[in-house]
């Protein structure tokens, strides 16, 4: 068996709450030099922290040496976001240690929750998107499957918003200043990435002398797995530091063209790129994917190469999976490395690489598909535009040989789009060189295989599949809403459901009991009152925690139609005012989210949601029927705060364009009712709880593609309507902007109202009164949410992960005999 060196034994001590408080101190002391008695909560947070990985650090190397000992196939997550949130309550929760550091901080006369307030939220991604691939870390470790994730150390992430005047503001993102007690730098991981330059051929023999070299440098950060014998890495790479940043920038404005003048030929690593639903081709971006790419395949094949003897191995020992396009240029990157430093042959290399990759689509909206200047990636990148190319040719020529495509389908499956000024493709590309393409749920992978991909599945017809996207109930209940973990416990007579979420279908017994639908409400009540006291605090407005809240949260973005959500708020304004003294359901509505930077529309909804709560909440005559409210700087801690306190989750995209959604889906195992479109998760959503329990309006699909067949009319609804007629003219005409009357005459103008608000109104408003009258009958209702959370279980990241690991990277978990015994030993 293993060869035991007793020096090299390290014996941990249990972690009870004395020795985690000694440890805490001894960190405070010894790691960060503080004295105790002038220590802050901020001090206090960082020994913790360090105190606690200590303790999944064990889990940590184990699980890398069972990944060695026993060659266990792996996958690597590529992906150019991980919105992770804040990590230490998550950790002590996945560890099993949360109660004890919890009697460590009394025994130390703190507040836990006040320690734990001070963390920074890493917003190292935009929206869904990144906050998937968190989730999914999470289930990755929980699960025990061999993986790991790369991404890239941004310095500056998600901006900060605050809001001024009603309208977003954006501010550099300093959470790099805290200290991370998370991550460990791995200067041994250190890798040279090339740009530029020529390309020199001889004969069949290419040489790339690049013009430019910088440095990936790895941090690794630690992934515990609930239940605590497993912890996986997410590698991040850093570019090494460049010139120092400049905040004076930041108050012309636009906060990405400002951080890209201080990077462009500085860090690569600075900044997250703020957009992650349009194209907007930018030299530094490319680079960026590129940095990422480069790193992480240069370690997968060193990592390989310590492991086995032969890189013709490479595909059978690992799957490497693409988070949407933005790591594509893996695939090049890899034959690239295969060709040029290993000398295998095209047909080797392309073999292998095909059956390594798998990649998953987010969108169907054609201007969110990636695709880069033939110029830009020749001057970038001109090894790999030379094997785009080469892809090209021999993907083409396998076309013709087989005889029945014509040259238009052949225009149009080329991974050249020859029509906009000769532009790669990239998500063609992805098709292409993988295996499988997945989309996100079921709805968005059926249009996937009609609209964008349809040449393709005509080619490939067994290429496309569908993994529903899930959420991880660790810190989707767990860390977000204890009481809510609590009330399941004790429902359930159970915790497993925190690995097994459809555990939770047992609550389907319990739920027209009343004293079960009574100790829920209490749950949703402490959350409510929870948010309500926040929302005085940071922005002094008082609500009525027994009113209805009314919550959608998300990116500012058209197509997600907050917009929309506005509409039904000043027709319900303008109802009370016409009947005050009707029975009005109090509502309060709820909203967070940030804009691109760059995006002119989405910022004015933002500034039109303030506008509207400036006047409603401050009209008289209202009283507490309407509360609007703007919640700033949406990121995953305020989530997991909002989440639970919601009694509505607004999910109202235009059919046919969210892929999925997973606010839907926290939203929903929080005890929350939907109002949705059938558009992404919202339709598996609805076959989950039942039609009952979820109030679905709007067009469908194909109602929508209909619609935009004959030509959408949007004057056509409003002259139908009054009620509609009277809010557009009340938005254009500055009813809502009094200082400034023209701040809205263009809006329905300028959108074309591309996403068919009007069309969706009346459906949508009658909707809210059947919502109002449900809410009225509050055991009703509270059925109705018991038996959303009871049948969430489907949507568990857990789930996704299972389906991704049988069914694309065909992997297997770390067997109780492969994983390491002892908990408490490292030994050599
Ligand atoms: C879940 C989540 C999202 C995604 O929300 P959608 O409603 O699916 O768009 C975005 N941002 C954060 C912080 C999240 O937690």
């Amino acid at each position: 068996m293993v060869n035991k060196l007793p020096e090299y034994e390290y014996r941990m001590p249990k972690p009870d709450a004395d020795f985690v408080r000694q440890s805490i101190v001894y960190k405070l002391i010894f790691t960060l030099g503080v004295d105790p008695r002038e220590a802050k909560h901020e001090d206090w947070l960082n020994a913790a922290m360090f105190a606690a990985r200590d303790l999944m650090t064990e889990s940590f190397l184990k699980t890398r040496r069972s990944h060695i000992e026993n060659k266990k196939r792996m996958v690597y997550y590529l992906s150019m976001e991980f919105l992770m949130g804040r990590a230490f309550v998550n950790a002590l929760i996945n560890e099993g240690v949360f109660e004890t550091f919890n009697e460590a901080f009394k025994q130390l006369g703190l507040e836990f929750s006040e320690v734990a307030e001070e963390e920074e939220d890493p917003g190292l991604g935009n929206g869904g998107l990144g906050r998937l691939a968190a989730c999914f870390l999470d289930s990755l470790a929980t699960l025990r499957i061999p993986a790991m994730g790369y991404g890239i150390r941004y310095q500056y992430g998600m901006f900060k918003q605050e809001i001024v005047d009603g309208q977003q503001i954006e501010k550099p993102d300093l959470w790099l200043e805290q200290d991370m007690a998370w991550q460990f730098l791995r200067p041994n991981k250190s890798y040279p990435v090339s740009f530029g330059g020529q390309l020199h051929s001889h004969g069949s023999i290419k040489h790339w002398e690049p013009g430019e070299q910088i440095t990936a440098l790895g941090y690794d950060e630690i992934i515990p797995g609930y239940g605590g014998d497993v912890a996986n890495t997410l590698r991040l790479w850093t570019a090494h530091a460049g010139d120092l940043f400049n905040l004076a920038e930041f108050n012309k404005g636009d906060y990405f063209s400002a951080m890209r003048a201080q990077t462009s030929d500085g860090n690569i690593s600075r900044v997250l790129y703020p957009n992650d639903s349009t194209d907007s081709g930018r030299e530094l971006r490319l680079k960026q994917e590129y940095f990422l790419v480069s790193a992480s395949i240069q370690d997968i094949i060193a990592r390989h190469k310590c492991r086995f003897p032969n890189i013709r191995t490479l595909a059978d020992e690992v799957a490497i999976h693409l988070n949407d396009t933005h790591p594509v240029l893996a695939i090049p990157e890899l034959m690239r490395i295969l060709l040029d430093e290993e000398g295998l042959s095209w047909q080797e290399a392309w073999g292998m690489s095909c059956k390594i990759f798998s990649y998953t689509n987010h969108t169907l909206m054609s201007e969110a598909l990636e695709t880069w200047s033939i110029d830009l990636m020749g001057r970038l990148l001109p090894r790999h535009l030379d094997i785009i190319l080469e892809i090209n040719k021999y993907f083409i020529d396998a076309l013709r040989a087989i005889g029945h495509y014509d040259d238009d389908f052949i225009r149009r499956v080329s991974i050249i789009d020859e029509e906009h000024g000769r532009r790669v493709r990239m998500a063609w590309l992805a098709v292409i060189g993988s295996h499988k393409v997945n989309g996100v749920a079921k709805i968005h992978s059926d249009l996937m295989k009609t609209s964008i991909f349809s040449d393709f599945a005509r080619i490939f017809p067994d290429r496309f599949t569908n993994v529903t996207n899930g959420v991880t109930p660790r810190r989707w209940i767990a860390v977000a809403n204890p009481p809510l973990a609590a009330f399941l416990d004790k429902n359930l007579g159970e915790k497993d459901w925190r690995m097994h979420l459809d555990h939770l279908t047992n609550l389907n017994k319990l739920v027209d009991d009343k004293k079960v639908q009574a100790e829920f409400a209490e749950v949703k009540q402490y959350n409510k009152q929870r948010l309500a006291d926040y929302i005085e605090k940071e922005l002094g407005i008082k609500i009525n925690p027994q009113a209805l809240f009314d919550v959608q949260i998300k990116r500012i973005h058209q197509y997600k139609r907050q917009a929309l959500n506005l509409m039904h708020i000043i027709d319900r304004y303008n109802k009370i005012l016409e009947n005050p003294d009707a029975e009005w359901q109090p509502r309060v509505f709820i909203f967070a989210g940030k804009a691109a930077s760059a995006y002119y529309m989405a910022k004015k909804i933002i500034r039109a949601i303030n506008d509207v709560a400036t006047v409603i909440n401050n009209d008289e005559r209202v009283r507490d029927l309407i509360k609007v409210v703007f919640i700033p700087n949406y990121s995953v801690s305020l989530a997991e705060m909002i989440i639970p306190a919601a009694d509505l989750s607004e999910q109202i995209s235009l059919a046919g364009t969210e892929a999925s959604g997973t606010g839907n889906m926290k939203f929903a195992l929080n005890g929350t009712l939907t109002v949705g479109t059938l558009d992404g998760a919202n339709v598996e959503i609805l076959e989950h709880v039942g039609d009952e329990n979820i109030f679905i309006f709007g067009n469908t699909v194909e109602e929508v593609e209909a619609i935009r067949r004959q030509g959408y009319d949007p004057i056509s609804y409003m002259e139908q309507d009054p009620d509609l007629r009277r809010i557009v003219r009340q938005i254009t005409t500055g009813v809502f902007s009094p200082q400034e009357p023209s701040r809205y005459s263009d809006v329905l103008q300028a959108s074309g109202d591309y996403y068919q608000l009007l069309a969706d109104f009346r459906s949508y408003v009658d909707t809210q009164y059947k919502v109002d009258d449900y809410y009225r009958q509050p055991e009703k209702w509270r059925r109705s949410a018991l038996i959303n959370i009871a049948n969430m279980g489907y949507f568990s990241s857990d789930r996704s992960i299972q389906d991704y690991a049988d069914g694309i990277w065909h992997i297997k978990p770390l067997t109780d005999k492969e994983l390491p015994h002892d908990p408490h030993v490292i030994q050599q």
